[in-house]
């Protein structure tokens, strides 16, 4: 079972400075910066999932990536660009695709065959998959893209798409596309199912599927359902949520083996918007708001530091989340993650450097090393699971 990162050109910068909360002067973010395989002990993942949509954009939206990264990536190629052969273990593989959540709402998708294959030919991807469009309900750009990738004889392995709105309508789009002669086939628009659901199509896809077919599942980790997944085919999947809920989530920001704390809130007094809406209204003093905000990271570094106990900590967290949030009291939840100090016992190999801020939601330095954290420890969720269904 593989699991894929979607990139979105998430790096750290390991110079930046907690305590000074500045970067290192001589920091050249493209020779500094790294991505969370370069980052953690072992690479959280056993491959890079790029979108068309998130390089180029598209007519409606501008990618992620600047025009300097875009050439360089088709220049060096995916491995140079992402640094992938100094990488220790079995090498990562790189999966292309196009987006198709990003062009929902279009008629007709916004590249050609010629276009996607010229992207994922040129990029070196290990895996491709079709020109996908999420409303129709059979694709014959599929038919094409899989000719021309023949006609090309391009060194990348093509992935179909299937999409359907019920368990027959999956079964009989990896009907067509296993006619078409693919033998991996992304199942894509499964995200709001429920597990039962998504377990429900993939018994229906059974029933045609070729022992040789295997299915990639698009943007879905559940970890829990993944020996069940296994058994209906399913290979590979790819999904940033361990990474996302490091910064999105209300209460599971946290990953360890067993459970998810909630990341303790000290925003910026500068860059909370509420927080600034209630300064200019005259409801806060910014000096107050500044002197608390500094507090409650001083603490936390004390309390890291065994140098303060906890109860001044959760008082100081408190005082500043009535100026920015008082509805909500996260004073249990904090007590819970700083009386485990769960990050004193990490080996991702980020905890063990950036301490206490790990746990801190602040930031996006804090906050994308704590995703990338999330992506190690839910490897090693994935890894103990697969563990159990081989026993
Ligand atoms: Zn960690």
């Amino acid at each position: 079972m593989k699991f894929f990162f979607p990139d979105s050109q998430d790096q750290i910068d390991p110079g930046f400075d907690f305590a000074s909360e500045e970067r290192a002067p001589h920091r050249v973010r493209q020779r500094d910066d790294r991505y969370a395989h370069e980052a953690l002990t072992h690479p959280p993942f056993d491959g890079i999932l790029v979108s068309k949509t998130i390089v180029d954009g598209t007519r409606q939206a501008t990618g992620k990536y600047t025009l300097a990264q875009r050439h360089r990536l088709y220049r060096n190629g995916a491995r140079r660009f992402f640094r992938l052969d100094p990488i220790d273990g079995a090498p990562l593989q790189i999966m292309g695709d196009c987006g198709a959540f990003s062009y929902v709402r279009d008629d007709v998708p916004p590249y050609t065959p010629e276009e996607v294959i010229a992207f994922y030919a040129e990029s070196g991807f290990d895996l491709g998959v079709s020109v996908d469009h999420v409303i129709l309900e059979f694709n014959p750009a599929a038919a094409e893209f899989l000719a021309a990738c023949g006609a090309r004889a391009v060194r990348f392995e093509p992935v179909g798409v299937a999409q359907g709105w019920s368990p027959g309508s999956y079964a009989t789009a990896v009907d067509q596309l296993q006619r078409m002669g693919y033998q991996r086939i992304a199942i894509g628009g499964m995200v709001p199912l429920k597990t039962h659901e998504i377990l429900a199509c993939l018994k229906a896809v059974d029933d045609i599927r070729h022992t040789t077919t295997q299915l990639h599942l698009l943007g879905i980790s559940r970890c829990d359902s993944i020996g069940a997944f296994a058994s209906h085919g399913v290979t590979s999947f790819d999904s940033t949520s361990p990474f996302r809920q490091a910064f999105k989530d209300d209460h599971d920001n946290y990953y360890t083996l067993d459970r998810a704390y909630t990341a303790i809130r000290v925003p910026q007094v500068d860059g909370n918007t509420k927080l600034k809406a209630r300064i200019r209204a005259g409801r806060v003093r910014q000096a107050a708001a500044f002197e608390l905000e500094q507090a409650c990271l001083r603490l936390l570094r004390a309390y890291d530091a065994g140098t303060t106990p906890l109860s001044p900590v959760l008082d100081a967290l408190r005082a500043y989340d009535e100026l920015f949030d008082g509805r909500h009291d996260r004073t249990e939840a904090y007590r819970e993650l700083l009386d485990d100090r769960p990050w004193q016992r990490c080996l991702c190999g980020i905890c063990a450097t950036a301490g206490i801020d790990m746990a801190v939601f602040r930031g996006s330095e804090r906050n994308k090393r704590r995703g990338f954290h999330n992506l190690f420890v839910f490897h090693q969720r994935l890894h103990r699971e697969l563990a159990t269904i081989a026993v």
